[in-house]
């Protein structure tokens, strides 16, 4: 890892992820390897317990034993633009945590910044609101929901399959490096895909995991049309095409988008 950062693994995350994913391109190896041996087993039960359990239970002893990793997506840096008291611009709906992007963490995530998250702008948001919360007032007039000629699904696996395939083409295309071909890519996939999922909406009654594969596609959109508006690498977001930060920092995909 120093090859990488004199930081080592305690380089922020994203640094540490690429030189993962770089190494692992490199040798073609399937993982890398932690090493934590010279803490010793007392120090390794007694700071991490959790996690010395869940590595015996895979036959890896920390204290001598190399820990097998790879880098995973474990975070995400908000989506929501949110206040540090949860309020959001839209009357009565409030955002905490992952999906709030308040500023605080940049375009970053170091480590344990979602404690802050969780207590204090929790906290916050808790006080703004107080004992009665504001409401969203008088709810619009909503039409009966017609199901016209729609049927039950007879092959829900079409769903499992398009929810696999996001997560692949987000993870492969979209995530540690990406360059601008990749992200075309995806694009043009998830556009194939939002057409294949409406129709797939419209021909079959409506299920939950329906509408969340719905939802998915359009974040996955969302974060594939902001990364190609993006002509710089800063934080999570890396670029082999644009590898410097630039000086601009805000742009919206929103406006004109289509849901
Ligand atoms: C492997 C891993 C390691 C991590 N390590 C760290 C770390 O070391 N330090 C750190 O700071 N952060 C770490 N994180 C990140 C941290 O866990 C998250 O940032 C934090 O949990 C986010 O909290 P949240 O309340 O916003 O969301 P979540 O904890 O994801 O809570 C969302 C809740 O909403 C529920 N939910 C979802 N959809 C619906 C629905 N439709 N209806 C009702 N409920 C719903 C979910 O079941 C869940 O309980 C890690 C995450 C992972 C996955």
């Amino acid at each position: 890892m120093k090859k990488y950062d004199p930081r080592g693994s305690l380089a922020p995350r994203d640094i540490v992820a690429r030189s993962i994913d770089s190494e692992m391109k490199r040798t073609g190896d399937d993982c890398m390897f932690l090493d934590i041996r010279k803490k010793g087993r007392a120090y390794l039960m007694k700071r991490f317990p959790n996690i010395y359990q869940k590595c015996m239970e895979f036959g890896i002893d920390m204290a001598t034993d190399l820990i097998p990793i790879v880098p995973a997506a474990h975070y995400t840096c908000g989506g929501i633009k949110a206040t540090t008291d949860g309020r959001t611009s839209i009357s009565g709906l409030s955002a905490v945590g992952e999906c709030a992007s308040t500023g605080l963490h940049g375009a970053n995530r170091l480590a344990s910044n979602s404690l802050m998250e969780a207590l204090v702008c929790a906290r916050l948001t808790a006080a703004r609101l107080g004992p009665h919360p504001e409401t969203f007032g008088a709810l619009p007039n909503i039409p009966e929901w017609k199901i016209g000629n729609a049927v039950p699904p007879d092959e829900a696996v079409l769903v499992s399959h398009m929810w696999d395939e996001i997560r692949r083409l987000m993870w492969d295309y979209v995530g540690i490096v990406r360059t601008n071909k990749r992200l075309a890519r995806a694009a043009h996939r998830i556009k194939t895909l939002r057409r294949e999922i409406r129709d797939y909406y419209f021909r079959y009654l409506v299920t939950p995991d329906t509408l969340e594969l719905r939802n998915l596609a359009v974040c996955a959109e969302l974060i594939v049309k902001s990364a190609q508006k993006r002509h710089e690498s800063r934080g999570l977001h890396y670029t082999l095409d644009y590898p410097r930060q630039s000086k601009c920092i805000r742009q919206t995909v929103l406006d004109g988008f289509k849901y």
